[in-house]
């Protein structure tokens, strides 16, 4: 059984809850995510509402129950009996970025990683947001496409052909996308390119360290990433093996589940792990390396899935220790420093600045590693971004659901860049990177946007 099952009963109890013949009913059977929720997480709120400020639903609407609070005390209520989950509810959730910036700015320490992915669960479980429109979306993408890569690598084939063959220049110059609805318009706009090689075409499965090997890592080259960022996954393995690692690599890799997980598919997340374990057995390795700061977020929790799983819960606990982003890594390890090639010394340095992926900086609490990384290029001139770890908008699928506040917190990501003159973005995760390079187009803008480890790659290349 998984360690999620959730039970159809309370197992925690409280003073403040109300009477039993208060309570909402639950459809008889249904299960219940939040109420199985260790009772502590749900009520270490303390209204404060010093995470208020951080917040960028809650910034941009002012409404209370846009903000973490309103949504805790929301989540409290269903678990207490006090609210039903409805479709106001599900909304809620899903109107939440998941940017965990309420994490690092709450001081009593809730744990709303915690809560969200339950309450998203809840959701889900209850058909509260069902419809058949978004029934079949989600059976696609969540249940057929990501649990497959092969179907996902046989669709970005499809589109590379669609991009490369020109058909996709044609339909936008054309313009017969405006015989289409809008959102049909807004969501071709924002299709990624397709890299012309996946990772299994230029990775090597097994490549040695270059001098004297230090490490032996594993390389997770994601689903998505390796359909839109293979070329970084390479930057990636060049880094590493230059820094003493063996690299292995093994083909036709999995989905690590961040996408299931924060859906409320925990089932399928659950699935997905096992997966990954057993591709890449943690006993074998120093180190497990992403270079996404969004699925290593994920990556590090498999034990919460798996930790009632016998077969599976030593190894997911050793796996969850195992798992290090690729700035996490390089920096524990210490790493050559490029050196300046002379004939470039006189060249004025490119200006670069560093937006934080909000599951790298609150997620996974790196923020200090990158920046040292980038410190060490030379020829690079670093500037603060303000606001670097407020969220771009892209929020895994928040941008493609939710459009119109992923729209705003774009506008004002790219305004915050412009005000640094940099002509470089780096960021660490491929949400963000497509939502940048997405954003630049649209207002013609030639701005760089480029993995910090591409740039560390590139001053070894020199
Ligand atoms: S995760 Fe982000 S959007 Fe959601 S409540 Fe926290 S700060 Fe607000
Ligand atoms: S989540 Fe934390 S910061 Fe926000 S109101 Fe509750 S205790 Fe205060």
């Amino acid at each position: 059984m998984d360690s999620f099952t959730p039970s159809t009963s309370r197992h925690h109890s409280d003073a403040s809850s109300p009477p039993e013949d208060s309570r909402a009913h639950q459809p008889p059977g249904r299960v219940s995510f939040l109420k199985n929720l260790d009772y502590s997480v749900v009520q270490q709120c303390m209204h404060c509402g010093l995470c208020l400020a951080t917040c960028p639903t809650y910034t941009a609407t002012k409404v209370e129950r846009h903000s973490p609070r309103g949504r805790i005390s929301l989540m409290r209520s269903i678990a207490d009996d006090r609210l039903k989950v409805s479709r106001t509810f599900g909304e809620e959730m899903y109107f939440c970025l998941g940017c965990l910036a309420c994490v690092t700015a709450c001081p009593a320490g809730v744990n709303y990683a915690e809560l969200f992915e339950h309450a998203r669960a809840e959701v889900e479980a209850s058909g509260v947001l069902a419809n058949p429109s978004r029934n079949l979306i989600r059976y696609f993408a969540i249940r057929w496409l990501f649990m497959d890569h092969s179907r996902l690598q046989l669709l970005g084939a499809g589109l590379r052909l669609y991009q490369q063959l020109g058909f996709q220049t044609l339909v936008r110059w054309s313009g017969v996308l405006r015989l289409f609805p809008k959102r049909l318009q807004e969501l071709e706009s924002i299709t990624p390119d397709i890299q012309p090689d996946f990772s299994d075409d230029l990775i090597a499965p097994v490549l040695p360290a270059r001098g004297v090997r230090r490490f032996r890592v594993a390389m997770l080259t994601g689903c998505a990433q390796d359909l839109i960022f293979s070329n970084i996954n390479l930057d990636t393995v060049e880094v590493l093996t230059r820094n003493g690692c063996d690299v292995i690599t093994p083909p036709s890799q999995h989905c690590c589940g961040s996408l299931h997980a924060h859906n409320g598919e925990w089932d399928l997340a659950a699935k997905l792990a096992r997966k990954q374990i057993d591709q890449f057995p943690p006993e074998n390795f120093d180190a497990i390396i992403t270079n996404a700061g969004g699925c290593g977020s994920h990556l590090k929790h498999y034990s919460k899935f798996l930790g009632n799983d016998p077969a599976y819960r030593d190894r997911a606990r050793l796996w969850d220790q195992k798992v290090k982003d690729i700035h996490e890594w390089l920096v524990q390890i210490g790493i050559e420093p490029p050196t300046r090639e002379k004939s470039n010394s006189g060249e004025s340095p490119r200006v670069v600045t560093y937006h934080e992926s909000c599951h790298l900086a609150h997620g996974q609490k790196i923020t200090s590693q990158p920046r040292k990384i980038l410190q060490m290029i030379p020829g690079l001139k670093i500037v603060d971004l303000p606001e670097s770890s407020w969220c771009c908008g892209s929020a895994g699928v928040y941008n493609i659901v939710q459009p119109e506040m992923a729209g705003q917190l774009l506008d004002r990501k790219l305004s915050h860049i412009r005000s640094t003159g940099a002509d470089t973005v780096a960021t660490g995760n491929p949400g963000c990177l497509l939502q940048l390079v997405n954003g630049a187009r649209q207002q013609g803008w030639s701005l760089r946007v480029v993995h910090p480890v591409t740039l560390l790659a590139e001053a070894y290349r020199r």
